[in-house]
């Protein structure tokens, strides 16, 4: 079972190692052919204005959005939730759009640009969030899931096949999140 990690730009490594410590084998997607064999999908943080060019330049927009459409479980994270979302807050940049939620970047403001809070994270407590440069969600359709919050602003939903989180797991020393997101590979992958 391979996960892939979008590879273009970013905090892909990270991700990378936490997979694979806890077992997965990883592929780090940067062209259509990566697509092929994977069972699950990992968007790291970065900067989405480049990942999303990267993502059309590399021609990998349209299959990795049809993808994601077919129910193929992601985990996005940081820039890669503003990669997800329907909208941009005051913004009229789309980019993969297959959650429905509106996203404003670099929400925090500059005084807290960057900062760690333990958070509940759906069943999970006491997370460890790493937030940088962090957007939060300021809108949602009723489907979606809210699975954590802070200081009253949304930052982690879950929408079918989609997790969206606003912070950095890979970058804690808490697996917990993909652990879970291992499990929900597994259990959609065992349907084929
Ligand atoms: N501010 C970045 C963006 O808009 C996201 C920050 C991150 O991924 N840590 O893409």
């Amino acid at each position: 079972m391979e996960i892939g990690v979008l590879a273009l730009q970013g905090a892909f490594q990270e991700h990378r190692a936490v997979l694979e410590k806890l077992g997965a084998k990883v592929r780090e997607v940067r062209q259509v052919k990566d697509l092929d064999a994977i069972k699950g999908l990992v968007l790291p943080g970065g900067e989405s204005t480049v990942q999303g060019k990267l993502l059309h330049e590399l021609g990998l927009f349209e299959p990795l959005q049809a993808k994601i459409l077919d129910g193929l479980p992601v985990l996005a994270t940081c820039a890669g939730l503003i990669l997800l979302a329907q909208k941009l807050d005051q913004d009229s940049t789309q980019h993969l759009a297959t959650l429905p939620v509106t996203v404003k970047r670099n929400a925090f403001g500059r005084q807290s640009a960057s900062f760690q809070a333990a958070i509940q994270v759906g069943d999970l407590t006491n997370f460890p969030a790493v937030f940088i440069r962090a957007p939060y969600i300021t809108q949602l359709s009723p489907e979606v899931q809210v699975l954590a919050r802070v200081e009253d602003k949304i930052v982690a939903v879950a929408y079918q096949n989609q997790i969206g989180l606003a912070f950095h797991p890979e970058l804690s020393l808490d697996d917990r999140i993909h652990q879970a997101f291992l499990a929900k590979v597994a259990a959609y992958s065992s349907k084929d």
